[in-house]
């Protein structure tokens, strides 16, 4: 089945001309059709489109115009805008928005002959940890159908998992990429804050958002780097590096490298199995030739609270711009202000609404010293640890996520624990550092586990080397969700 192969398996089919890109769309499609209906992990697809895209790369092949991801099939999380193509943030507000431009990173992806098969589910906003946020439908867990995806680009995560598509886009504000690629047993990876452009990416909280690949393995994450990462003058927050292949040096040994573990990310009332395997896996670098070294970030516990003044307080002030009159829900009033509101009020969801309330508030005269100043002033401290942890070590290895995946509905009545569980996702986003999420085991459930390894600024070419040396190592990356 093609559509269980990864990227660079296809594009040698590809080149030696043993598959066309028609069929890998075809084959893809099939399997979406079998499955989708229990996963629910696409809001629009857009097979027609595909079909035309698949004509475009097979022109590019005949033509020998071939790049690693020519005909290759990929699945984009619904906030990030697709000309001519619905984006929904998953939001009622944006149910009909159809964007007149393509994102930089969709540009990209289409000149370099990728294939997009639609858009997938998640957080409303990307505002949550399980995809439940969704204003469309909820996504399930293909390892357990009745556990969550994980969040906010949980269609992204289950899509790749799954065999819907071959590898995905999503986002990661405070965790959204690394932690539904760990629920979901999937690479998931976060540039450094300015390495992938997020012009056309809809606005959460600009300080933070960074848009990454999720694939099957970690091969595909540095080719699908290679293509999205690099400056771009219509993100005024782009960091001035040259596009570069991520994929080279990838199988250089690990051996002297200088593995940092924080006390502070193993702590009381985390998931014990999750403790001990990604414990396990540090043995397993450790085997590898890597030096692991105690390291600590003692500003940790503070992250979170951080993070839920910061974020919310920026998307307080992006999603102002949903009034009713340039986009999207427009509801009847006879008065403006009156149109603004019943707008706001019907096209938001509870969780969307929270934060702006939230926001609004630690911006607001009187308290915005309390609350965001303070907030960005831990968030120096929190990068300051980074800073100084990376004097001593390579790169910092932790879990992705206290626990595996958690059943559906169980944390959607209580905000706080399901902001919890972005305890160790969250202050990589503060410091604009680069970390990959990747499996390391299982549950006794069945359960995928992740662990993250996190980098200094830029340094995304030594995380993806360590991590692809310790994935070549485990070989648990033929194991597939139980679904037929
Ligand atoms: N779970 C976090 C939140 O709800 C992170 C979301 C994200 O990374 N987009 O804000």
């Amino acid at each position: 089945m093609l559509s269980k192969m990864t990227i660079h398996q296809l594009h040698e089919l590809l080149l030696k001309k043993e598959i066309s890109p028609k069929e890998i769309v075809e084959d893809v499609f099939n399997r979406i059709e079998n499955i989708e209906e229990k996963l629910r992990a696409y809001i629009t697809l857009t097979k027609e489109n595909a079909l035309k895209q698949a004509e475009i790369a097979e022109k590019m092949i005949a033509k020998r115009e071939m790049t690693p991801i020519t005909g290759i099939p990929l699945a984009i999380k619904d906030n990030i805008c697709t000309e001519g193509i619905r984006t929904t943030c998953a939001s009622k507000i944006l149910e009909n928005f159809i964007p007149p431009y393509d994102a930089t990173v969709i540009k990209l992806l289409k000149q370099a002959g990728a294939i997009i098969l639609g858009k997938t589910n998640m957080d409303e906003f990307a505002m949550g940890s399980s995809t439940e946020n969704s204003a469309m439908h909820i996504t399930h867990n293909p390892w357990k159908l009745d556990c969550v995806p994980g969040g906010s680009s949980g269609g992204s995560a289950v899509a790749v998992a799954a065999d819907e598509c071959i590898c995905a886009l999503g986002s990661d504000t405070g965790g959204s990429i690394r932690q539904p690629a760990s629920f979901c047993g999937v690479v998931g990876l976060k540039p450094s804050y300015g390495v992938v452009s997020r012009f056309g990416l809809v606005a959460f909280a600009s300080s933070l958002d960074q848009i990454g690949p999720l694939s099957k393995d970690v091969t595909d994450a540095a080719i699908l780097l290679s293509i999205i990462a690099g400056h771009d003058h219509f993100d005024s927050t782009s960091a001035p590096i040259d596009r570069q292949d991520y994929t080279s040096g990838l199988k250089e040994e690990i051996k002297g490298i200088r593995v940092g573990m924080p006390k502070e990310y193993f702590i009381e009332g985390m998931d014990k199995q999750v403790a001990e395997t990604v414990k396990e896996a540090i043995e397993i670098m450790a085997s590898l030739g890597a030096e692991i070294i105690d390291v600590s970030l003692p500003h940790t516990e503070y992250a979170v609270t951080a993070y839920y003044i910061i974020a919310p307080a920026e998307a307080s002030s992006n999603l102002a711009r949903y009034d009713g009159v340039r986009y999207g829900l427009r509801e009847d009033a006879k008065e403006l202000i009156d149109m603004y509101c019943k707008s706001r009020s019907s096209g938001f969801g509870d969780e969307v609404k929270r934060r702006i309330m939230l926001g609004t508030y630690a911006l607001s005269a009187g308290y915005y010293e309390a609350y965001y100043k303070k907030a960005s002033q831990v968030r120096t401290l929190i990068k300051q640890d980074f800073l100084e942890a990376f004097k001593i070590c390579d790169t910092i290895v932790t879990p992705v996520s206290p626990t595996p995946a958690f059943k559906i509905g169980e944390k959607i009545d209580d905000p706080l624990k399901m902001y919890l569980s972005d305890i160790f996702t969250n202050p990589i986003n503060l410091a604009g550092l680069p970390s990959i999420s990747l499996p390391c085991g299982f549950s006794k459930d069945g359960l995928p586990i992740g662990m993250q390894l996190i980098g200094p600024y830029f340094s995304e070419k030594t995380l993806l080397k360590v991590a692809y040396n310790f994935e070549q190592a485990i070989g648990i990356y033929n194991r597939k969700p139980p679904l037929n």
